[in-house]
C-alpha cells in the first residue's frame, strides 16, 4: 500500500518544505519511489528540487481545478525514482475557487488515489495556513509529521493544528495519524533554544522523533542550490541529520 504523508504545521518559516524535501530525497535514495507533492503557492519544494516553476505546463493548481489530468502534471525531476507535482503561484487563488466544490476538502484526495500504485510513498509538502489546502493535506494523509522550530512561539498554532486533525476525524471521516513531531533548525548553544525542546517533547512526548536537525549552513545553501542538502552536502552535519531521521521515520512505518 501507498503511504501518503504530509508535513504540515501552518507557521511558516518552521522547515516544512526543507523537511519534505530531504526526506524524500532520502527515501529515493533507500530505493523507494517518491512523488512530491508541492502544495504551497510559493512553491519552494518544487524550486527547491531544481524545477522552475515559471516555465511549468501545469501545476498542482490545474489538476485541482480539474484542467488537466495528474498524470500531465507531475513531472520527473533530475533524480531517479523522484516525481514531484509541482506549484506555482496560480495556487494561491485556489482556496476560493475550490469553495463552491461539493466535499472540496476531498479534492486531492481523490486524484492521488489515481495515481498512488506507481509510488511506494507519497509526500505532500504543505502551505503555511490552517485554510482549504491544509484540510486537503489532512484528509489526503495516512500520517502526518510536524516540524517544529525551537524558538520561544514553537507551539503556537500547535493546538489549532492537533484540533484541526480531530475536526477532520470527526466530521469529514478521516483518520489522520501524527507520525512523529521533528524538531528543526535547533541551536544547542542558545538556552532558550533547549528550554522550549524541553517544552516540546514534555507537550508531544513519544510522538517526538529522537533524531532532532541541527542549525546548518549548507542546509540553507542547498535550498538556493535547487538540489536537496542531503545529495549537494551528504556530510554536512543537517544532511546527517536527515538520513537518520528518515531511518528512524521509515521504522516508523
Ligand atoms: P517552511 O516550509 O516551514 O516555511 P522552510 O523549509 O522553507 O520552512 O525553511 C525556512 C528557512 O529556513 C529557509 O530559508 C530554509 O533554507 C532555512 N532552513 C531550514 N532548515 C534549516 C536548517 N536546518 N539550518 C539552516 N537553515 C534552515
Ligand atoms: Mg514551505
Amino acid at each position: 500500500m501507498t503511504e501518503v504523508i504530509g508535513i504540515i504545521n501552518q507557521k511558516g518559516g518552521v522547515a516544512k518544505t526543507t523537511t519534505a524535501i530531504n526526506l524524500t530525497a532520502t527515501l529515493t535514495q533507500k530505493g523507494k519511489k517518491v512523488l512530491l507533492v508541492d502544495l504551497d503557492p510559493q512553491a519552494n519544494a518544487t524550486t527547491g528540487l531544481g524545477i522552475d516553476k515559471t516555465n511549468l505546463n501545469y501545476s498542482i493548481r490545474d489538476v485541482l481545478l480539474d484542467e488537466c489530468e495528474i498524470e500531465e502534471a507531475i513531472i520527473p525531476t533530475d533524480y531517479e525514482n523522484l516525481d514531484i507535482l509541482p506549484s506555482n503561484l496560480s495556487l494561491s487563488k485556489v482556496e476560493k475557487q475550490l469553495a463552491g466544490e461539493t466535499a472540496p476538502e476531498y479534492i486531492l484526495r481523490r486524484y492521488l488515489e489515481r495515481i498512488d500504485e506507481y509510488y511506494d510513498m507519497i509526500i505532500i509538502d504543505s502551505p503555511p495556513t490552517l485554510g482549504r489546502l491544509a484540510y486537503n493535506v489532512l484528509v489526503a494523509s495516512d500520517s502526518v509529521i510536524i516540524p517544529v522550530q525551537t524558538e520561544y512561539y514553537a507551539m503556537e498554532g500547535v493546538v489549532d493544528l492537533l484540533d484541526a486533525i480531530k475536526e477532520v476525524e470527526d466530521k469529514l471521516y478521516s483518520e489522520t495519524e501524527i507520525k512523529g513531531v521533528l524538531l528543526t533548525m535547533h541551536d544547542k548553544r542558545e538556552k532558550l533554544t533547549n528550554e522550549v525542546a524541553y517544552l516540546v517533547k514534555e507537550f508531544f512526548k513519544d510522538k517526538m522523533f529522537k533524531t532532532i536537525i541541527p542549525r546548518n549552513a549548507p542546509v540553507k545553501r542547498s535550498a538556493a542550490d535547487g538540489i536537496p542538502c542531503v545529495i549537494k552536502y551528504p556530510d554536512s552535519t543537517g544532511a546527517i541529520a536527515y538520513v537518520k531521521f528518515t531511518e528512524e521515520f521509515l521504522e516508523r512505518s
